[in-house]
């Protein structure tokens, strides 16, 4: 596994990969790797001849200080997770490396901007396309995988990639969950033993709006939802909602449409929790997606 810190030397070493027309695969991560970035590691590597993976914590996307200096950063245990699970290029380059000190950027990424997320934190998509595009341009990979965890965060760089007319096929990688449900995050580490127990019930809640929009329609499913998060006394919930994959909006009550996608942030002991589960209202079964 070859590492580099710097865009030159790694351009440099791709450049002859991509002359054998050897295809690119990225997975871009900001490191505290867990099962979930295997999982993407995985998803891309049949789909590629080279794997590379970023590990950048990236500070344009925090409007957070304290959550930015508290991202947990164990760098030789990624890179033995790395080593033993099939990657073949990291690029962990230095804030310098990536930024000059001196930019500015601003995308127009629409309602996605402005809702959910978008809404909470303010300027976090615009930083994740901001970095995004660098390690697109750093990498030029033929294919990167995101994760669907972070699922708003996925269709904010399908625009991006629009937007700038890319040449980069994107991969969506299903959430990977503890036995109980609870979505894997770098975060979660921050949670205190009773605190992940709490969790759980994120996935459990989202679990029953499939059931509950089958049945109850998805006015109902949604009111069910809010107060089951709003029951949890350790939560405070951000935003909960039921809307459409392709875009985001708001679902109709009587909506009829095969897929629709439960979104939810909640705070636990400081920790800012995100989930999300894609459904079709006609189907009623218990899996998670
Ligand atoms: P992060 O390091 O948190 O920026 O995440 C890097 C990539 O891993 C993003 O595409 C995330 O959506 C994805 N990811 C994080 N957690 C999970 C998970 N539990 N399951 C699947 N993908 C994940």
């Amino acid at each position: 596994m070859k590492i580099f810190y710097h865009k030159a030397a790694l351009d440099d070493y791709l450049k002859s990969l991509r002359q054998d027309n050897q295809r690119i695969g990225l997975v871009p991560t900001m490191g505290a790797l867990h099962k979930g970035h295997l999982a993407l590691l995985a998803y891309v590597k049949p789909h590629c001849d080279v794997l590379v993976c970023s590990v950048f914590v990236n500070p344009t996307q925090f409007n957070n200080q304290d959550d930015l200096e508290k991202y947990p950063r164990p760098v030789k245990h990624d890179l033995d997770l790395l080593r033993e699970n099939g990657c073949d290029v990291v690029f962990m380059p230095t804030v310098e490396e990536m930024y000059d000190g001196n930019e500015s950027w601003e995308i127009d990424l629409g309602e996605l901007d402005k809702t959910l997320e978008g809404a909470f934190r303010p300027g976090h998509y615009q930083g994740v396309t901001q970095i995004v595009k660098k390690l697109f341009d750093a990498v030029k990979p033929n294919i990167a995988c995101f994760g669907q965890k972070d699922y708003q965060q996925y269709l904010v760089i399908k625009k991006m990639v629009e937007l700038f007319s890319m040449q980069v096929k994107l991969l969506l990688c299903p959430t990977v969950r503890e036995k109980e449900g609870l979505a894997l995050s770098s975060r979660n580490v921050r949670l205190s033993e009773r605190g992940k127990q709490q969790a759980q019930s994120i996935a459990a809640i989202l679990n029953e709006v499939q059931t509950n929009s089958g049945h109850l329609g998805v006015k109902e499913a949604r009111r069910i939802a809010i107060r089951d998060f709003e029951a949890v006394k350790a939560f405070k919930l951000e935003y909960f909602e039921i809307c459409y994959p392709d875009d985001l909006k708001v679902a109709k009550d009587d909506s009829k449409a095969e897929k629709l996608i439960a979104l939810v942030a909640v705070w636990l002991e400081g920790v800012r929790l995100i989930d999300n589960v894609i459904f079709d209202v006609n189907k009623i079964n218990n899996n998670y997606a």
